[in-house]
């Protein structure tokens, strides 16, 4: 049976983080599907495609495969359902990451018992990054190439370029 875990976010932008919790992902499940959860309440920078392309493009950069990138609305249980997953990925980073972690687990497992969240801890060089600085850098023009992978670094510009 092919061992299918869902990691979801908003990922807007992907960073290196991310991608050193696929990469951990992909060494323990057989397929990972990337979900670009779709909330509607919350104000996203780059546009839900857009996001899906920076996340293929960097896939491809790295040379990791068996990894798919897939947008959906709605509770990210029902989404691990309709794809069959049988895991749910999420980066635990620091303390403060837990109790909301915590609480998304526990409703998960009530919404969908069939899949069991995985907690993975990135690097220690990636544990402080997330998108909010990362973009707050790059407004303030500061030099993000560190903190994203490489082809997220000309859309990351273009949005600042004014
Ligand atoms: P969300 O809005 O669901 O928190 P994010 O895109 O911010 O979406 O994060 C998606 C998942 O990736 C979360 O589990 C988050 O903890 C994890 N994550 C984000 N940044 C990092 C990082 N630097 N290292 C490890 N995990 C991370």
């Amino acid at each position: 049976m092919t061992k299918k875990a869902l990691y979801p976010g908003s990922f807007d932008p992907i960073t290196k983080g991310h991608m050193d919790i696929i990469v951990r992902g992909i060494e323990l499940f057989d397929r990972v599907v990337v979900g670009i959860g779709t909330n509607l309440e919350k104000k996203t920078l780059f546009s839900t495609s857009e996001r899906m392309d920076m996340i293929r493009e960097s896939l491809k950069h790295e040379g990791i495969t068996r990894v798919e990138v897939k947008s959906y609305e709605g509770l990210t249980a029902k989404f691990a359902e309709q794809i069959n997953a049988t895991a749910i990925l999420r980066g635990l980073r620091a303390v403060s990451d837990f109790e909301y972690e915590m609480q998304m687990a526990l409703a998960n497992r009530k919404l969908f018992p069939n899949a069991e969240t995985v907690f993975l801890t990135p690097s220690l060089e990636f544990v402080y990054l997330n998108s909010r600085t990362v973009k707050i850098v790059a407004r303030l023009g500061g030099d993000f190439s560190h903190f994203v992978p490489k082809p997220v670094i000309k859309h990351l510009a273009a949005k600042f370029s004014d």
